[in-house]
């Protein structure tokens, strides 16, 4: 079959889906601390759905597949999700994106059912400013669960993602440089984008990656480049002593566009061809009404037709996305 192709020439290989809105974490940069309003239990697509849409992208060379949420560890029996889409043809790549609080009771569940990689929020070290960011406790628990991931050498890499916010994250990051130094994890920042509940966000909060690469390096010197794949949206590099992995997702200071290979499901079902879409297409509808797999396949190649060459944020005159970071998941 062809692949699934966008007017500018990228194919598509790698799609988020986000299995539910709700979250147990309420981080500043994100939403509100009351949280939000969440889609009742119909308007979420169901396993069986999740995996049929996953079905018809792999046959059209959409190999990855990433989870998300909100938080998706809370949506319940997560592992047989990841059991149907581990066993699903075509799907080379399977991985989930969690706050962690929950990874030691369900890291050997989620690996046994075939989940090959993670990543894991984690924005600071300290116990007090982890609580001020998440305004959730839970620094101990995140760590517990990081400790028994290690433990599935079939579960790598394990990725530890810190949101850089300017005037908070800069304290925070010599001690997440040195946990790549000491653990098995690559520790990854990543840029603050305009995707928070409250639209707070502005440029003036953006630490950018090489602000924070200015600061690792201060204390450890220059650090060596990695090679990355094309598609991949960090800049990988190594300590000049060979000890740990740091990534830097740079969207707003280094824009990744260009090679962007990824669309996004949210958990009620509408596709998204770009983190800061204002437009939907609606796969939900079709599915319940019965549409076949060449019809489900066709909306998605039109939708794919749409897909936004690139995001405006630096632009004069940005519109946000439609929706918040924790409604369409990462
Ligand atoms: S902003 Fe949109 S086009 Fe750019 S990398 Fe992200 S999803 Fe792709």
């Amino acid at each position: 079959m062809d692949p699934l192709v966008d007017a500018w020439g990228r194919e598509i290989k790698s799609v988020r889906i986000s299995v539910t809105d709700k979250c147990n974490f309420r981080c500043t940069y994100c939403m509100p601390a009351e949280g939000l309003e969440w889609l009742g239990r119909d308007e979420i697509l169901s396993f069986e759905e999740i995996a049929r849409l996953v079905g018809v992208l792999a046959r059209l060379g959409v190999d990855e597949v990433r989870l998300t949420g909100g938080e998706p560890l809370i949506r319940r029996d997560l592992p047989t999700l990841v059991g149907m889409l581990s066993a699903t043809a075509g799907v080379r790549d399977l991985s989930l994106t969690t706050n962690g609080v929950l990874l030691d009771r369900l890291a050997r569940p989620l690996v046994e059912a075939g989940l090959q990689r993670l990543n894991v929020s984690l924005d600071s070290l300290n116990h007090v400013r982890f609580a001020e960011i998440t305004r959730r406790d839970a620094l101990d628990a995140v760590l517990r669960g990081l400790e028994e991931a290690e433990r599935y050498p079939e579960l790598r890499p394990i990725k530890v993602n810190c949101v850089a916010v300017k005037g908070f994250t800069e304290t925070e990051v010599p001690a997440l440089a040195e946990l790549a130094r000491r653990k098995p994890y690559v520790v990854r920042f990543i840029e603050f984008m305009p995707l928070d509940a409250d639209q707070a966000w502005h440029e003036d909060d953006v630490l950018t990656g090489g602000e924070i690469r200015a600061i690792i390096e201060a204390s450890h010197g220059p650090l060596v480049e990695l090679p990355a794949k094309a598609s991949s949206t960090a800049r990988r590099f190594r300590f000049a002593d060979g000890a740990g992995e740091l990534g830097f997702v740079n969207p707003v200071s280094e824009p990744f566009c260009s090679s962007c290979d990824r669309i996004r499901l949210t958990a009620d079902g509408q596709l998204r061809t770009c983190l800061f879409s204002r437009r939907e297409w609606d796969l939900k509808k079709p599915l319940r009404e019965g549409a076949s797999d060449a019809e489900l396949t066709q909306l998605l190649r039109f939708a794919v037709r749409h897909k936004e060459l690139k995001h405006r944020i630096n632009d004069p005159g940005f519109v946000r996305a439609s929706r918040s970071m924790s409604q369409i998941g990462g």
